[in-house]
């Protein structure tokens, strides 16, 4: 699920550069597919210290693009940067309006069309088709606004760094991910975007991550914490990502003081939730508290999930034993040894039952560490004692300890399946971080 944005406190940082971005392509606004260069632009853009103030999409109608373009020079963006809408076809119009929004002729660039056609002649399957036609095509993405520096190609169109009077510089990119990807640096090179570059401080980041603490708390903290900090240098977002709460918090030089003393205020209130302030994942830390270990799992509802979630892990081979998805009661018993009259007596979901697929799994693997999950992942299944979302996880080491929780979570089956394995990785975190 996306992140939900839930608390802003927004900067009065308005001295620095910004930007605008647009992503163009009709397949783009009818969600055939989704946007993957306007979010990967915005972070790279952020990470100079550029300000990203708006992210558009638009089809590929030439004369959306140009209000686009209008609208974010009237917002007095210092540089703009386009996807899409570079290729040979007709409705592949970006240099075009561009050019239009520079007040610049296009004109043919006669090296470039040589390289292109270079890069065309290496497809040698397209000799086949109307050589005239691929002339025309060739010729089309030649043409580069007066003034404009070319990029060279990644496919087969170029990308363009376009000046403006009085306005934005525009950098032309292509739509297809990698293509644009490659290009980046090209741009970064460029004359008129060093010289937007040069104006720029950049911004300093932290993010903490906390697990179990309400949003509403962090929201009730921040508030006070700025009745006696002045928090206006910051720009702090906060997020709920897979069940933990992310707090980002973004600043130009000279605030880390501010920074630090709002992390030590959030520490001091909330230190058994806040696990990372470093950027690090649950999943970084587990795997790391695992090295010298060996796991073994016992998974019902979750249907191996949190398996491939520590094997997502390069390296995990050297911790993670094996997992068993024991779905049915028979598999419960068969292939973990819990007992069938617990079963009988306890349910399937229930924290004894949990237990006893963690030592089993522990037994079963010959490892020092086990994981039991069950639980009840909807739609159907709920019942007034144990409603949906009810999961029972467990998790027991060599050493005796055992640390279980039954929380009821909220969400449909895929959430309440994500949030059992997330919650069942804080377990974890906390058995191999409490002293034996
Ligand atoms: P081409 O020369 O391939 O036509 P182009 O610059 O004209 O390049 P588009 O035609 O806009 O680019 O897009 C080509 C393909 O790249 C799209 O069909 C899509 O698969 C992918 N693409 C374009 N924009 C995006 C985007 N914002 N996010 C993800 N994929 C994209």
């Amino acid at each position: 699920m996306p992140a939900a944005l839930a608390w802003r406190l927004v900067s009065n940082d308005s001295a620095g550069v910004r930007a605008g971005i647009v992503v163009t392509g009709t397949e783009l606004l009818s969600g055939l597919i989704t946007d993957r260069n306007g979010p990967w632009l915005a972070q790279r853009l952020g990470g100079l210290g550029i300000e990203v103030a708006h992210l558009l999409c638009v089809g590929d109608r030439p004369a959306d693009l140009a209000a686009a373009l209008r609208f974010l020079a009237d917002q007095g963006v210092d540089l703009i940067a386009t996807s899409g809408g570079l290729g040979p076809t007709a409705d592949d119009l970006t240099a075009e309006v561009v050019a239009a929004f520079a007040g610049v002729p296009l004109e043919l660039d006669e090296s470039m069309a040589q390289q292109i056609a270079v890069i065309l002649a290496r497809f040698r399957h397209l000799s086949r088709f109307d050589s005239e036609g691929l002339r025309a095509a060739n010729r089309k993405q030649a043409m580069v606004p007066r003034g404009a520096t070319p990029l060279d190609p990644i496919g087969t169109a170029p990308g363009l760094v376009v000046p403006v009077k009085d306005g934005p510089t525009v950098v032309v990119l292509p739509g297809p991910p990698r293509e644009l990807q490659q290009m980046w640096p090209a741009a970064l090179a460029t004359e008129p975007v060093r010289d937007v570059l040069s104006r720029t401080l950049p911004f300093e980041f932290a993010q903490l991550r906390l697990f179990g603490l309400p949003e509403s708390q962090i929201a009730v903290t921040l508030r006070d914490v700025g009745q006696a900090l002045d928090l206006t240098p910051l720009e702090i977002t906060t997020c709920l990502r897979r069940g933990e709460l992310v707090i980002d918090i973004r600043h130009r030089p000279g605030a880390g003081a501010t920074r630090d003393a709002l992390i030590e205020a959030i520490r001091a209130r909330h230190a058994q939730y806040l696990f990372s302030t470093d950027g690090t994942s649950v999943d970084d830390q587990v795997a790391g508290l695992l090295r010298g270990h060996r796991i073994g799992l016992a998974e019902s509802c979750t249907g191996g999930l949190l398996a491939a979630r520590l094997t997502e892990v390069p390296g995990s081979s050297d911790y993670v034993a094996g997992g068993v998805v024991a779905y049915s009661n028979a598999a419960k018993t068969l292939l973990l040894g819990v007992p069938a009259d617990l079963i009988e007596l306890r349910g399937a979901v229930s924290p004894e039952v949990a237990r006893a697929m963690a030592d089993g799994a522990r037994a079963r693997f010959a490892a020092d560490v086990g994981v039991g999950i069950t639980g009840v992942a909807g739609p159907g299944g709920g019942t007034k004692a144990k409603p949906v979302g009810y999961v029972c996880l467990c998790v027991t080491s060599s050493d005796g300890s055992t640390l279980a929780s039954d929380p009821v979570l909220p969400g449909d089956r895929a959430q309440i399946r994500d949030r059992a394995v997330t919650t069942t990785m804080h377990l974890l975190r906390r058995l191999l971080t409490s002293p034996a």
